[in-house]
């Protein structure tokens, strides 16, 4: 069973807090870098109680691997492994007749693909469900491992030769099923413990289908039948293709299924890593899982704190904490000065809603912000008509209330800013802009002439004079 984030219910939870029986995603954990001695480690801690979180390792963050079949359909057809698998394939024409030179570099060829593939089991056992690269490192180096993985196929041969010998071709086929089943289990063992020895210790391949369960046959049964289909196909499509093509499309769906069937085994190995005792860190899994990821903004733990304690309706410890980020951290950080003031909207707090709104709505029209200025605008003169932002972006703010349809509130914003910032040599402009949302707008003609005839009073030698008396010309009542 998945188990949710107490706070994203929509997110798995990666980390369980004993201290306050939290579940918690990697959005809610608190992720604090401590150096040690040189060493940086890193700690994640419960955002309520500050307590160190336990991880509750992949199996939850993951999907079975029954429910996501498709994805490793596709994952050989992924660019790298394709281009690989076609580059190899033409690479084998100049070797299909048959002498000892060919039939080692076949034998190398295939090499370079199953080294590939032990490459893509052992990423995706880390948790990268991208195909590896094609670097050096994984067609190459390391090549023992795929001497390792003919080890088991040679002793399994040899012993079948022993079984036919000793018993007959009956007892061969059986010998045969039953060391097919147990094939995958010593892969896994192979990767997960790098030892041959480990892999063909009858007490380790025999115990660990045992301790995945009925994982283990389900994907028993998906390799078995993966391995027939490209027969399959083959079969279907052979008529069709020209004769010579045939061992070369033959030699890419062998190759097909090879990289399905490790992706596959690598993928049960990560969805039970728990249970075959294969350790998987946090931080390699962070690190691989991060890769297929498109970055994006990491979400600042402070947001996740303020969110958690509003979600646990502590609105009162959300405002101090925020409290404390601006006015000692002193951050202007816009995501923080929203919360606030939608808390101080929630708490009915006007008076600090109104005295924080002031520097909220002052970055809003800076960052031109303009449908949340229009609305916080909007919201703090509702409580206070006399509302008024800084001078210098309010006239601006006035001018998006207009653009908006606000036409009231802008009148509203005009009206405040000749109140409250009367020296402003801006006056003369901001009622004239007035007038013109009144006898454009809102229809108030006469109450239009009657300020424009006003300014032309108060302000006669006004640049924008001769301006205004042309406009005047134009209201007809
Ligand atoms: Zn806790
Ligand atoms: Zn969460």
């Amino acid at each position: 069973m998945q188990t949710f984030c107490s706070y994203h219910p929509t997110k798995p939870a990666s980390w369980d807090c004993g201290a306050c029986d939290s579940l918690l995603c990697d959005d809610c954990v608190v992720c604090r870098k401590v150096n040690q001695l040189g060493v940086t480690k890193e700690f994640h801690l419960c955002p309520k109680c500050n307590q160190e979180v336990k991880w509750l390792g992949v199996s939850n963050l993951l999907e079975p691997f029954w429910e996501r079949l498709p994805r490793f359909f596709i994952y050989p057809f992924s660019l790298r492994p394709l281009i690989l698998n076609i580059i190899l394939c033409l690479a084998m024409l100049f070797f299909l007749e048959n002498s000892l030179f060919n039939s080692l570099a076949r034998f190398a060829i295939w090499g370079i693909w199953l080294k590939y593939s032990f490459s893509a089991l052992q990423t995706t056992a880390k948790g990268n469900l991208n195909p590896p690269d094609v670097t050096a490192q994984n067609i190459s180096k390391d090549f023992q491992e795929v001497f390792k993985q003919l080890g088991i196929y040679f002793v399994l041969a040899f012993l079948f030769g022993i079984v036919v010998n000793l018993f007959g071709k009956n007892f061969g086929i059986l010998y045969g099923a039953i060391a097919l089943l147990f094939l995958p289990s010593m892969i896994i063992l192979l990767v997960s413990t790098q030892s041959l020895f480990q892999a063909l210790n009858p007490f380790a391949f025999l115990r660990l289908p045992f301790r995945i369960g009925g994982g283990y046959l389900l994907m028993y049964f998906f390799l078995i039948t993966l391995g027939g289909a490209p027969v399959v196909i083959l079969n279907l499509t052979i008529e069709l293709l020209p004769m010579a093509m045939v061992p070369i499309i033959t030699i890419f769906f062998k190759n097909y299924y090879t990289l399905i069937s490790y992706n596959l085994m690598g993928y049960v190995l990560l969805q039970y890593h728990e249970k075959i005792g294969y350790d998987i860190d946090y931080e390699d899994f962070a690190r691989e899982t991060r890769k297929k990821k498109i970055p994006t903004s990491p979400a600042s733990p402070l947001l996740n704190e303020i969110e958690i304690q509003v979600k646990d309706g502590n609105y009162d410890q959300a405002i101090k904490i925020i409290q404390t980020e601006i006015n000692i951290n002193n951050s202007t950080d816009l995501d923080i000065f929203d919360r606030y003031y939608q808390l101080l909207k929630l708490k009915n707090m006007s008076s600090d809603m109104l005295s924080h709104g002031k520097k909220y709505i002052d970055i809003l029209i800076d960052s031109n912000n303009t449908s949340k200025a229009c609305k916080v605008y909007i919201e703090c003169s509702n409580v206070d008509k006399q509302f008024a932002p800084g001078s210098k972006g309010f006239v601006k703010l006035a001018g998006w209330l207009k653009k908006a349809g606000h036409s009231k509130e802008a009148i509203r914003a005009y009206s405040t800013f000749t109140k409250v910032y009367s020296k402003d040599p801006r006056i003369p402009n901001v009622y004239f802009r007035a007038a013109e949302i009144l006898n454009e707008r809102l229809g108030q003609k006469t109450k239009a002439r009657n300020l424009l005839n006003g300014l032309i009073k108060k302000y006669p030698d006004h640049d924008i004079i001769p301006f205004v008396k042309n406009y005047l010309k134009g209201i007809t009542i």
